[in-house]
């Protein structure tokens, strides 16, 4: 049933793809579609997720400023309510008090697939918003931080109508406007809503748990690429402060890669990269020997 839902609406997307092509669907409006997913996706993993919410490294200003705008693009709500919500999460993962837990209603399979739709999407449309004071009071003391909060309105709106002005521009013709408008605004924000929310409701119910927690969390490999290594989310649970959510050999994380380059560039440092004794420690297979 989890499957379903998410695989038959993605499938439709894909089939539309050669319908349009050509008439309403360029390669700009996919190249724009690409860039402005992979900006605003790596905004809410690498910084609303693994930097604000995690402290996995430290940043200077400019860098702090640019991670705070790229995952406001990503329409998830502005880096205070998003920070809050994430570390509630963390703190009560899939017990009373999670806001998107999808074992909320018990294990029966009617009760889970209502838990499946509040971990998904219901959440955001019926919830309580976590308390800032308690959960992120570092967040409110950064001028910067809560600047950026304030513009959430104004960058929300950039990010539907960039791709819009971009697309005019370039093809010099209205439809231009129109289809970058569609694709690279209206489609890429639906499907980083959809790839963001599957790691609070797939990444909670399906896949492997190589690693000791204390909560339901998986990794779901086949959402690695699209959620920029976010679905690795077993060892993330594991050991959340990791910078580095795909340890294994073949596990891809362009978050983590993301971070490295920053880090490269000494625009990142004291970055918490996973350590091989703590990993062996955090294996499963450990803690039933033990
Ligand atoms: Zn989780
Ligand atoms: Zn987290």
């Amino acid at each position: 049933m989890t499957y379903l839902a998410v695989l038959v609406p993605f499938a439709a997307l894909i089939a539309a793809i050669p319908l349009a092509w050509g008439w309403g669907l360029s390669w700009l409006d996919a190249g724009l579609a690409v860039g402005f997913y992979v900006v605003s996706m790596l905004g809410i993993t690498v910084g609303f997720h693994r930097y604000f919410t995690h402290g996995a490294f430290r940043s200077g200003r400019a860098l702090r400023i640019s991670l705070a705008v790229a995952g406001s693009l990503a329409v998830q709500g502005p880096v205070t309510h998003w920070v809050a919500d994430h570390r509630r999460h963390h703190a009560f993962a899939d017990k009373d008090g999670d806001p998107h837990s999808p074992w909320r209603y018990g294990t029966s399979p009617a009760a889970l697939v209502r838990g499946f739709w509040h971990a998904h999407l219901g959440w955001i449309l019926e919830r309580t918003l976590s308390d800032q004071q308690r959960y992120c009071p570092d967040l409110l003391a950064d001028p910067d931080v809560m600047r950026v909060s304030r513009w959430f309105g104004w960058i929300t709106f950039a990010s539907f109508v960039l791709p819009a002005i971009i697309g005019g521009a370039v093809t010099g013709t209205f439809w231009g406007a129109v289809t970058a408008f569609f694709w690279a605004g209206l489609v890429r924000i639906a499907l980083s809503h959809h790839v963001a929310w599957s790691t609070n409701s797939i990444c909670h119910m399906v896949g492997e748990r190589p690693w000791r927690v204390r909560d339901r969390s998986t990794n779901v490999w086949p959402l690695a690429i699209l959620s920029m290594g976010e679905s690795w989310h077993n060892l993330h649970h594991a050991d959340p402060t990791s910078a580095r959510h795909g340890v294994g050999r073949f596990e891809i994380d362009l978050s983590a890669e993301t971070i490295a380059l920053f880090e490269k560039l000494g625009w990142a440092w004291k970055v918490r990269w996973p350590r091989p004794e703590r990993l062996e420690n955090l294996r499963a297979t450990k803690s039933a020997a033990s």
